[in-house]
């Protein structure tokens, strides 16, 4: 198996490009589809997100929009449990039909403590596209309405996701090695 190393952790593959693109054309297809004639607006969340964001916009047909916000939980490899903005919305929500792209959902603090903040723009609807979810780290009732693979509980970085900044211009997502 294909083993990297970034800062002083190793990884192993985990996910192929090809795979990834694959699940992001169906994902792009199902969007197409169900907000025909709609023009959504896609939030997508900074940093994790922009890759996904960018594959997964590339392969809309529909009419659509695109804005970022930057929210961040993770420090190394640990969720902290503190949700940080530091890009906020400069875009109106009220009567759009929203949909946030993030690159993973893990613990869904980071969505529970940002839609609140979005409800209260009155937008006709929210839903959620990630590209990973891992279903036994959620503390949070979050639904994802757009899934790409649900995963096992551990680390990963490539894709848009990194460890402690390195790792995002992997193209492949790659998953700690667990020895210690
Ligand atoms: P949550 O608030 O759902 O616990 O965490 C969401 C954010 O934590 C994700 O958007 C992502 O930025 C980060 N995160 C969660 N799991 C991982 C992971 O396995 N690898 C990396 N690099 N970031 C993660
Ligand atoms: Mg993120």
């Amino acid at each position: 198996m294909h083993s990297i190393q970034v800062h002083d952790k190793s990884f192993t593959s985990f996910l192929s490009h090809e795979e990834i693109l694959t699940q992001v054309e169906k994902i792009a297809h199902q969007i197409n589809t169900d907000y025909s004639g709609r023009c959504p607006l896609f939030i997508a969340i900074l940093n994790g997100s922009f890759m996904f964001g960018s594959d997964l916009f590339k392969s809309l047909s529909i009419e659509a929009e695109i804005c970022f916000i930057k929210l961040a939980s993770y420090k190394g490899i640990k969720s902290t449990g503190q949700v940080t903005t530091s890009i906020g919305l400069d875009v109106s929500l009220k009567d759009r039909d929203v949909i946030l792209i993030e690159d993973i959902v893990d613990t869904g603090k980071t969505l529970h403590e940002f839609l609140p903040q979005l409800f209260d723009q009155n937008p006709s609807s929210i839903r959620i596209a990630s590209l990973l979810h891992k279903p036994d780290a959620l503390l949070y009732p979050i639904k994802v309405d757009y899934l790409g693979f649900e995963v096992p509980n551990k680390f990963l970085v490539g894709y848009g996701l990194d460890y402690d900044g390195l790792g995002r211009n992997l193209k492949d997502i790659y998953q700690l090695k667990i020895t210690e």
